[in-house]
């Protein structure tokens, strides 16, 4: 079944694994990190377990999300070898990978593209002065930095989804920057799949005093970015994030057409339960919008992956419960 429609508003059936919560970073606004050495790693037979349970439910992405250990760290090897493991576990045991695990290193993106059908980083924003804010303490979020991942998955033709934090002390003009900044890069190698616009949502850990970002300016960003970024990208909208039914269809409306990743717990805000398939689909029924499924991987990106990767990909999209995506 081919869900092109422009009626069509799709989410990816997904869950998050966490390889370790453990961040060398310190942005204020974090409501997911702990700080190194005091929590536990993610154990492969722990996640066998997980995936065994998951394969008897409508599961398809594993979305592998974790915190960064030091590029310098001794552990840094071990932690990468760790996330790719579980990359290949899930991709055995029939799932589709999606890695977002911070800044990589060229050669670390390369390894991560045999195992992942797509993966992923949030470019938030790009004005350097949230370096004397929020990322005051967080080397990562060095704008260049981040910038220089989106080139190296374009280089290595990795399908990649990327995205706006929204409400962390930028203006208009600093978001209009940043997403201008993925289209420029969009138009040069042709990879970018998705932009996030996540508002700023604040939760139980965070030491960043800041109110939640305004959900009724929401749609207005969102035509926004529709204007400035190429028709092949998909803008997505976190729903629980968007906690009014009336401002979830403005969102739509305005022309986001993805919820991103529904799993039982929202690792980055989780203060914020995800809404469930069944619900989403009867607070977008009244705007006439169908919710319908789709892949980690945007079938225009296929031809990219490894022979394995592709075979995978085609086992999912010949079930036929999958099918081409809305743009726009
Ligand atoms: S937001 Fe990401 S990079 Fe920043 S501290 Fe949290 S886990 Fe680390």
């Amino acid at each position: 079944m081919a869900i092109s429609d422009s009626d069509t508003v799709s989410y990816s059936p997904a869950y998050t694994i966490v390889p370790t919560y453990e961040c060398f970073n310190r942005c204020t606004y974090c409501n997911f990190r702990t700080a190194p050495g005091e929590s536990p790693w993610m154990t492969l037979s722990a996640v066998n377990k997980i995936l065994q349970q998951l394969q008897k439910q409508k599961v398809c992405e594993i979305l592998i999300l974790s915190g960064e250990v030091h590029p310098r760290s001794p552990k840094r090897q071990a932690w990468f070898q760790r996330i790719y493991d579980l990359c290949e576990l899930a991709l055995a045991m029939g799932f589709l990978p999606h890695t977002n695990a911070g800044i990589l290193s060229l050669a670390e993106m390369r390894q991560l593209k045999k195992v992942n059908v797509s993966m992923g980083l949030m470019l938030e924003q790009l004005t350097p002065k949230l370096l004397n804010t929020v990322h005051r303490h967080a080397p990562s979020k060095l704008p260049e930095v981040r910038l220089q991942q989106l080139i190296w998955a374009g280089e290595l033709q990795i399908p990649f989804t990327t995205g706006l934090l929204l409400g962390i002390g930028e203006t208009q003009d600093d978001c209009w920057e940043t997403l201008n900044a993925i289209s420029d890069l969009h138009k040069r190698y042709h990879h970018i799949q998705e932009v996030i616009l996540q508002p700023h949502s604040p939760g139980h850990q965070q030491s960043f005093n800041a109110p939640a970002f305004d959900p009724e300016q929401l749609p207005e960003v969102i035509a926004k970015a529709r204007q400035i970024l190429p028709p092949d990208i998909t803008i997505q909208i976190p729903p629980n994030l968007v906690n009014d039914d009336q401002w979830l269809l403005a969102c739509i409306q305005a022309g986001a057409r993805d919820l991103g990743g529904i799993s039982p717990r929202d690792e980055v805000n989780p203060d914020y339960p995800h809404i469930q398939e069944q619900t989403l689909k009867e607070i977008l029924q009244p705007g006439g919008w169908k919710l319908a499924p789709r892949l980690p991987i945007y079938p225009q990106f296929d031809h990219w992956l490894t022979h394995d990767l592709k075979t995978a990909v085609k086992h999912w999209r010949d079930e036929g419960l999958y099918g081409d995506y809305p743009t726009r």
